[in-house]
């Protein structure tokens, strides 16, 4: 197969080069354990204060408070399930229904010990909005966790203002940030979060890397016990090499967010108005406010499984749901929880652009879709 686009943005980005390049010294040359006292190990240990320093100011933090993890899956179980520990007054949880599964299982996983978990139910666009929260949270609530921007839908929520409510009932928020960081501007302490999880290989750095956001003074018992690494919170030797890359990978997105932003809404808009010219019966989900370049689109009639495979026979790469789902063919919980006609959810598609592709593979997206949907 001669073409490949690539338009499953949400489901990973190709490592930036710079990211790969400030990788390799740390693999081949300077491969000391951080945590040693000798000379060999100076060096990668500054390179993870470098690091830390660089995505704490990539997100308005300071950089103690910055945990390295492997992902947004752990940043995301260690918030919910060490929060379940840390309050023996305060139990409960809330959350909304339309989290990933790294949020969704870990509160299934506190439920089963015993602890209360409250799921919100979003709007039909995609939105927890405050006065959703306020009908779920109570005094009791410990953890309130929203995720700043949908998987598949691209919903981007009221983040801020979700915090508010949460601490006017003296709990904490965590957001799972993880389609968020990179892509749009964050400012961590303008936003007010008490925890933001995050992962690398969505915003152009390696996979099997992420970090974990802490607010000074917000004390999180430790995920992993061991060794002293990441403030005695999360033990094991720290992969050097990744974290650089991690880095690299933010700092390059952060200092471009502007440009990319401004090439992915043009690329979007571009696919849209293709596709209007199609005139195919569609129907965009997400509402108003999402994230640049996803576009989940319902065409009703059709199968959005097999969509994507046609698509994938001329060598483009799209998603019909979560790529975490991609063998599940049940109608997505995101979907459900939006309350998308059945008929509607059925025929959706997830296409997200990313910084790298051009106006050129949008023709031929937009090509291969009037053919697939016209006949
Ligand atoms: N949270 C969200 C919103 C995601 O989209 C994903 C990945 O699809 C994750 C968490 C999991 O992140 P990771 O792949 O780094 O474990």
């Amino acid at each position: 197969m001669d073409v490949r686009i690539y338009a499953d943005n949400a489901a990973t980005t190709k490592l930036d080069k710079a990211a790969f390049e400030a990788m390799t010294t740390w693999f081949l040359e300077e491969y000391g354990n951080a945590s040693q006292p000798y000379a060999f190990a100076r060096k990668p240990k500054k390179a993870l204060a470098d690091a830390r320093a660089t995505i704490a100011e990539c997100i308005g933090a300071l950089p103690e408070e910055i945990y390295f993890t492997s992902g947004g899956t752990e940043s995301d179980n260690w918030v919910i399930k060490s929060s379940a520990f840390s309050a023996p007054d305060k139990r409960a949880m809330v959350t909304s229904a339309f989290e990933h599964h790294a949020v969704l299982h870990s509160c299934a996983a506190i439920e089963r010990l015993g602890y209360p978990v409250a799921y919100m139910w979003p709007s039909d666009e995609g939105y927890i909005t405050p006065e959703i929260l306020e009908k779920y949270i109570t005094d009791s609530t410990q953890l309130v966790s929203v995720m700043f921007a949908n998987n598949e839908i691209g919903s981007v929520q009221p983040i801020r203002k979700l915090c508010e409510t949460t601490h006017t009932h003296g709990a904490l928020f965590h957001t799972d940030a993880v389609q968020a960081v990179g892509h749009i501007k964050i400012d961590v302490h303008e936003l007010g979060v008490d925890f933001l999880s995050a992962s690398a290989h969505k915003f152009n750095g390696p996979k099997g890397i992420g970090f974990l956001y802490i607010r000074k003074g917000v004390e999180l018992p430790p995920y992993a016990d061991g060794g002293a690494q990441e403030n005695a919170h999360r033990a094991g030797t720290e992969n050097v090499a990744a974290i650089v890359g991690m880095a690299a990978a933010l700092k390059s997105n952060c200092d471009l967010l502007e440009q990319n932003q401004q090439h992915i809404l043009s690329l979007e808009r571009q696919l849209i108005s293709r596709l209007d010219e199609i005139g195919v019966t569609y129907k965009r989900n997400g509402g108003d406010s999402r994230l640049p370049g996803l576009l989940s689109l319902s065409f009703p009639g059709k199968d959005g499984e097999a969509i994507l495979h046609r698509t994938d026979l001329v060598g483009i790469s799209i998603s019909t749901g979560s790529a975490c789902d991609s063998v599940n063919t049940e109608i997505s919980h995101v979907l459900q929880a939006i309350r998308l006609d059945e008929d509607y959810a059925k025929g959706t598609i997830r296409i997200s652009l990313g910084k790298n592709n051009t106006e050129e593979e949008v023709e031929q997206i937009a090509a291969a879709l009037a053919k697939i949907l016209l006949y």
